[in-house]
């Protein structure tokens, strides 16, 4: 599975880094990287949360 942010309408609100930490990260500047791609099963359920706190529905997940 794979996974990306629409930086587009991302307000860097930091809550997918919350639920998943290996994957989004927020910088000291309020940037957020997708620090992978890749969702590995081990952190499939982390990312499918940040999906659901994701107030602006910017996560993507594709098989
Ligand atoms: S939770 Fe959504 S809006 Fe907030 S930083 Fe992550 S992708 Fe952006």
């Amino acid at each position: 599975m794979k996974v990306d942010v629409n930086f587009q309408v991302c307000e860097s609100n930091g809550l997918c880094a919350g639920a998943a930490p290996q994957v989004f990260d927020l910088d000291d500047d309020d940037t957020l990287h997708l620090l992978r791609s890749t969702v590995t099963p081990d952190i499939e359920e982390q990312v499918r949360d940040a999906v659901r706190q994701c107030p602006r529905r910017a996560i993507v997940l594709a098989e």
